[in-house]
């Protein structure tokens, strides 16, 4: 996968000329590593697709193997350069920015499906294989990959375990999390260890893969993972409802997980957000819709009655209008409408000369309608433009506002927005990131989260693990919390 260059972000801060860059590069190429220092490469590595300042790396390497990735971390290691993987760069927080004059290690290289055993429900692949195409490898066998990144044709599965993503089928089958058996993890020692096995199940004390989920790339680089599937549904109907009341909207979602339907999905979208997506669908937004509920049920198909039920639920919770599509064609139209809904809304932003800054929060379903309307009423107070919309059935609210990047205090504004979120997020029993990671951006709100739930000893531990992996600090340093 070709990482494209950098849509007209702000400044680009550059880490090269310091000091042992130039022999870095020698001594890595002097062991074979191709390593580029030259400007497309670095501008290419100096970004992700959070609104946060590039940052140049001093260079990027492009290992083939494992064994190249265990030798450039044993040689940066050993000269204290600091080292950032990087896997699709999709990353919403600021994660996969090379900070501090260090080297970005792309894993493009290293981009083959190893194995898929269908009898012990599990595939093998390495870093840079995308979810989009592992599932288009196990479509062919009836199975597929649950973790449902909205970005999943851009993340990869090295970072999407960093970064314990999540997405539209999180609902029923959790994130990225519940379903990686086994890393194969580089240490900066240049160690190889595997932090667990390719068995449904293990018991064995300390569990190192839960760890490395949602690390970041902070303690050690995934050079393969096993990874669980799961057997496709017979089929999945997708039913869209529209409401005028955000309230009436989760009480419906409320009452269908209370009777137990089987979603898989239950995506929200508030009225900016649904004018994109019925943009996308080239149709008319239905009088008096504010919001949109697209739910889909596990089961349906020819025998359609569990979504028909489903559709009774919801209808008792007054909708405006309901639609039930069940054609493949119009299911992967909603599928990818939806998908898109972020990456349209930067696109319109950046063709207005603005950009977007992503709010990732969840809260317990029950708590849903109080903390929407609450940050609702917080965008309205602060006159800022937003949109709202997100994975309803799980809690999780994500709330694109729109920002001036020449505007510096404009920008500071809609971060406090964010960081209003967020508290909004914890004072109905929820956290400050759903499944975007804390990257650069949320490192103080994961510092109040933990002082709101009395566990600031939390980040104590942290750093203790993160020395115990990474006792020089070269990976991914400044990420998740500063030591
Ligand atoms: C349009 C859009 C929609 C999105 N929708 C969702 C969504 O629905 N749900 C969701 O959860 N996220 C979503 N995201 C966020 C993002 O796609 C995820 O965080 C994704 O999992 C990151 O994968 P990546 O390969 O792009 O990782 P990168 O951005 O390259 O890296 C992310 C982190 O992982 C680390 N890393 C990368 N590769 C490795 C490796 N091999 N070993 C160790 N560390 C590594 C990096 O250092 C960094 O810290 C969305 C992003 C976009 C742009």
């Amino acid at each position: 996968m070709q990482r494209e260059d950098m849509p007209g972000k702000i400044n680009v801060n550059s880490n090269s000329g310091k000091k042992g860059g130039k022999s870095i590069v020698h001594i890595l190429k002097s062991k074979g590593v191709e390593v580029s220092d030259q400007g497309k490469a670095l501008i290419s590595f100096s970004h992700d697709k959070s609104y946060i300042t590039p940052v140049r790396p001093l260079a990027v390497a492009f290992p083939k193997n494992k064994e190249q990735v265990a030798a450039i971390l044993r040689i940066c290691d050993k000269n204290r350069v600091k080292v950032t993987a990087v896997g699709g760069g999709s990353s919403l927080t600021g994660s996969s920015i090379p900070l501090n004059g260090g080297i970005a290690i792309s894993m493009e290289r290293l981009n083959r499906i190893i194995e898929i055993n269908i009898e012990d429900g599990f595939a093998i692949a390495e870093p840079n294989v995308t979810i989009e195409e592992l599932n288009k490898k196990l479509e062919r066998y009836g199975y597929f990959y649950p973790p449902d990144p909205a970005s999943a044709h851009m993340a990869t599965i090295g970072g999407s375990i960093s970064t314990n993503a999540g997405g539209l089928k999180a609902l029923m089958y959790g994130s990225t999390k519940h379903w990686v058996l086994d890393t194969e993890l580089v240490l900066t020692s240049g160690e190889i260890i595997r932090t667990g096995s390719s068995t449904l199940k293990m018991s064995r004390g300390y569990d190192l893969t839960a760890l490395v989920c949602g690390s970041e790339g902070t303690l050690g680089i995934v050079t393969q993972a096993t990874l669980k599937i799961a057997k496709r549904p017979e089929s999945s109907g997708i039913i869209i409802s529209y409401f005028g009341s955000i309230k009436n909207l989760a009480e419906a979602v409320g009452q269908l997980k209370k009777q137990g339907a089987p979603l898989i999905m239950a995506e929200f979208m508030d009225q900016a957000s649904l004018l994109e997506f019925m943009h996308a669908r080239k149709k008319r937004t239905p009088k008096n819709a504010n919001y949109v509920l697209l739910t889909s049920v596990s089961g349906t198909g020819k025998n359609d009655a569990i979504a028909k039920a489903c559709i009774k639920i919801i209808g008792e919770h007054k909708p405006v209008k309901q639609e039930y599509l069940r054609k493949n064609k119009e299911i992967i139209h909603i599928y990818s409408a939806r998908r898109e809904l972020h990456e349209k809304m930067v696109e319109e932003a950046h063709m207005e000369g603005k950009d977007i800054i992503i709010g990732d929060v969840i809260v317990p379903p029950s708590r849903l309608a109080p903390a929407l309307l609450e940050i609702e009423r917080e965008i309205k107070l602060s006159g800022q433009r937003a949109a709202l919309f997100g994975h309803i059935g799980d809690g999780n609210i994500h709330s694109n506002v729109y920002f001036t990047p020449i505007d510096k205090k404009g920008i500071r504004e809609v971060m406090k927005l964010q960081e209003r979120i967020g508290r909004i997020a914890l004072k109905n029993g929820g956290s400050v990131s759903a499944e975007h990671g804390i990257g650069l951006e949320k490192k103080a709100l994961l510092i109040e989260e933990l002082k709101s739930k009395d566990s600031e000893r939390i980040l104590g531990i942290m750093k203790e693990i993160k020395k115990a992996f990474d006792p020089n600090g070269i990976l991914n340093p400044g990420k998740i919390f500063d030591m």
